[in-house]
This record gives structure tokens, C-alpha cells and sequence, in this order.
């Protein structure tokens, strides 16, 4: 049988990791070159993180080990029962590849994921190999995330944190009766045992970090992907597990992909993707959760376990809570302005700021580049009252809801 090129084996397997969000590389630990030793920097002026429009990271060589794999989870493309052509790299080929595109500028860092061979520790060791080799022998400093395996073994994913500066588990699906739907080898409390081990291993490096091992080497975070729109799950199965992980686990950040049908669909997948306005929502709802105070509860009522589409979470559940309106900018606490449609973190610790010094007006929030048309029916300012009747009724959605848009035509 023909050898496969290096070349053949990349556009296999860059393309078979495509479906894979979860390698944003915000928050990671700066490591450099500027002192002239090593090669490859991630931090600095070195690199910028870049986004494809559908915001997939593009900044970093992305591939997976292998599109092999034991598994069979209906909504991947490498699952053992697709009928996708097949590669491996070997770790030198994934070394040498990024060293290169390190050095032709063409890449930050890596991305490496992988389909399971054989065994779970197998697989792991191949990754973490290419990793500390990279580090060891290369010192290489570019940034580098790797996508762990629940099922390896503690020391493995051990060793991947010490040698990459994100590591990850992809959950998927947010319950155990969705994974035996639709990826019946994946297990939720494997997954979050592994996420747990990580967390203890990740605040273990950033204590010796805090007293004085500042050369120590070690990922600062870890991150999910889930998929929505592959199955039934409701958005606010999704949020109630995002919830827990960030909440229980100390993850970074968990990624929403919207499920992509892919070539030759298992028969149990829906036919279509979801609308990609729901992942926007999912990020926004995921925001309120993690910036604003906002329980899932308040987000996703009992009643409505989904998000509205047309409007944005926080507007929601404004124009479900009324009696809450309207807040005076003056005296309300910092987080009720929090939940003022239109108000922003930022904008809402400047508020504070200029209100310990004078009354704050209509032209404060203008100069904050607030949007009055969002925020008015909502504030009393000092100059600005809302009529009685501004909050009532659906003529207040009409007014904030955006205006419908022309379809792309080639949207996704
Ligand atoms: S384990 Fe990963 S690579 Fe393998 S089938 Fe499942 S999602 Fe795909």
C-alpha cells in the first residue's frame, strides 16, 4: 500500500479537527522567547488570536494525532463506523509541522486532539509525548492546548498539564442519558472524576506559582466543548451543566457548537443544524452566569427551558421581571444596575464612579456610549423619568427587539 505524505496526512486530519471549538487561548500563562532563548511565544507582541467568521480559532496548527478511533459517538465525523479515509501522524511529523509553521509565521501554537487508538493511555502518551518533546527538546514556548481523554490514566493527564498551557475534556452532551443516546462509550462521571483531578492539579501549580516557582511550567486552565442541537437537550440543560462545571470544576470556559451535520450522518441525527443564533444565545445566557450574578433559574425558567431567539437573555428576563423597573442609577447597588438591559460591567463601575461626584444624567450615559433606546425605559436618571406605560405591553418589545434581517444566502 502507498505511504501517505506528510502533506495528504495534513489535509485529513487538519480537516477532520475543524469540528472542534474549544481552543481559545485567553487567559493562558505568557510564556516567551525574548530573551533569546527557545523558540515561539505566547504572549507579548507575538501573538494575536484570530477567529474564523464562524469563531474558530485559526490562529493555531489544528489537527488531530489520528482520525482513528474505537468509538463510535453518532455526531462525530471519526467515529468507527464512518466511512472517512483514515491517517496518523507520528509524533515527530506533528513536531516538525509546527516547528515549521512556527517558523514560517504562519501559526502561534498548537491545537492537538486525537481519535482513540487502541487504548485510552495510548493515545494520551502519543499526545503528551509530542507536547513535552516540543518543550524538552525544542523548547518550544508557543502556546499549546491539548485535548485530554477521560478515560487515560491521572498521571497522563498529569503530565499534559505540565507540558501545555490549556488542556480540555470534551463533555459534548450535558447528560448522561444524551451521551448513551448518542456517544454510549462516554461516561459524565468519568469525565467530570478527570475535570476534578485537573482542578486539584491546576490550583496545586498556581499556589507553588504564588510562592516563588514562577519558572514552573503547568497549564492555567481547562475548557469544554458541548454541541448543541445534535439531540433534545434544552438550553438550560446546557447552562445547568455549564453552571455546575464552572461552578464545581473551575473551568475557563465552556464552548457551544452548534451541530454541523456531517458527511454521511449517523440515522439518529437530526437533519439539519441548529439555528447559529442559538449558540450566540448560549454565550450570552453563559455570560450572565459567569459575569452578571445571574442564577439559571432566572435565565431559564421552569416553563421556558429554551432560550428566546429573537431577543437576548438579559432582555428577556427583564421583560419578564418589570416590577424590578425602573432603577434609579442614583441609589440601586451594583448588581441590580447589572440587570439593567444595555448596562455593561464597564459601564456599570464607571456609573458608580461619576454618581459618588454628582448626579448622573442622560448625557453621562450617552458619553458612555450606552444605547439610550435600550436603557430608557428601564433607568431613572437624573433628567429622565420613564412614562408609566413605557414598560408595558409589546410595544416595548417591539421597540428593543432588532429589526428583522435579510437572510444571508449562503449562511450556514
Ligand atoms: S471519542 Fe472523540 S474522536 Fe472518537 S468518535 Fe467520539 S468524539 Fe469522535
Amino acid at each position: 500500500m502507498r505511504t501517505m505524505s506528510v502533506s495528504e496526512k495534513l489535509a485529513i486530519l487538519a480537516d477532520a479537527a475543524k469540528y472542534d471549538a474549544s481552543c481559545a487561548s485567553s487567559g493562558a500563562n505568557q510564556r516567551d522567547s525574548r530573551d533569546g532563548k527557545g523558540v515561539g511565544s505566547a504572549g507579548g507582541s507575538g501573538i494575536c488570536h484570530s477567529y474564523a467568521p464562524d469563531g474558530r480559532c485559526i490562529s493555531l496548527l489544528k489537527v488531530l494525532l489520528t482520525n482513528s478511533c474505537i468509538y463510535d459517538c453518532h455526531y462525530c465525523i471519526n467515529r468507527r463506523s464512518s466511512n472517512v479515509r483514515r491517517a496518523a501522524f507520528t509524533p515527530d511529523e506533528v513536531i516538525d509541522l509546527t516547528l515549521d509553521f512556527y517558523k514560517r509565521n504562519y501559526i502561534e501554537g498548537l491545537f492537538l486532539s486525537s481519535g482513540i487508538i487502541r487504548t485510552a493511555d495510548h493515545t494520551m502518551e502519543q499526545v503528551v509525548s509530542v507536547a513535552r518533546r516540543l518543550r524538552e527538546e525544542h523548547d518550544f514556548r508557543g502556546y499549546i492546548h491539548l485535548k485530554t481523554i477521560p478515560e487515560a490514566s491521572g498521571e497522563l493527564i498529569e503530565q499534559a498539564a505540565r507540558y501545555a498551557d490549556r488542556i480540555s475534556i470534551n463533555l459534548e452532551l450535558p447528560t448522561q442519558v444524551s451521551l448513551d443516546k448518542l456517544a454510549p462509550e462516554k461516561n459524565l462521571g468519568r469525565t467530570k472524576q478527570a475535570m476534578g483531578r485537573i482542578r486539584l492539579k491546576l490550583e496545586d501549580a498556581a499556589d507553588r506559582r504564588k510562592t516563588g516557582d514562577r519558572a514552573l511550567r503547568h497549564a492555567t486552565g481547562q475548557s469544554t466543548q458541548v454541541i448543541v442541537g445534535a439531540d433534545e437537550s434544552t438550553d438550560a440543560d446546557f447552562l445547568a451543566r455549564a453552571d455546575e462545571l464552572y461552578g464545581s470544576y473551575k473551568l475557563k470556559r465552556v464552548y457551544y457548537s452548534a451541530f454541523s451535520p456531517i458527511p454521511e450522518p449517523s440515522k439518529i441525527l437530526p437533519l439539519a443544524a441548529p439555528p447559529l443564533v442559538r449558540e450566540h444565545r448560549l454565550y450570552q445566557a453563559d455570560w450572565l452566569l459567569r459575569h452578571y450574578g445571574f442564577g439559571v433559574g432566572e435565565i431559564l425558567p421552569v416553563e421556558a427551558p429554551n432560550l428566546d431567539l429573537n431577543i437576548d437573555p438579559k432582555l428577556s428576563w427583564a421583560l419578564r421581571n418589570r416590577q424590578d423597573f425602573p432603577m434609579n442609577v442614583q441609589t440601586a447597588p451594583r448588581e441590580r444596575l447589572l440587570r439593567v438591559p444595555g448596562l455593561g460591567v464597564k459601564n456599570v463601575d464607571r456609573l458608580l464612579q461619576i454618581r459618588r461626584h454628582t448626579l448622573v444624567r442622560l448625557a453621562d450615559l450617552t458619553r458612555l456610549r450606552v444605547s439610550l433606546k435600550k436603557v430608557m425605559p428601564f433607568l431613572i436618571t437624573a433628567d429622565h423619568f420613564p412614562s408609566a406605560g413605557l414598560l408595558d405591553g409589546d410595544r416595548l418589545i417591539a421597540r428593543l427587539a432588532p429589526r428583522p434581517q435579510q437572510m444571508e444566502l449562503f449562511a450556514r
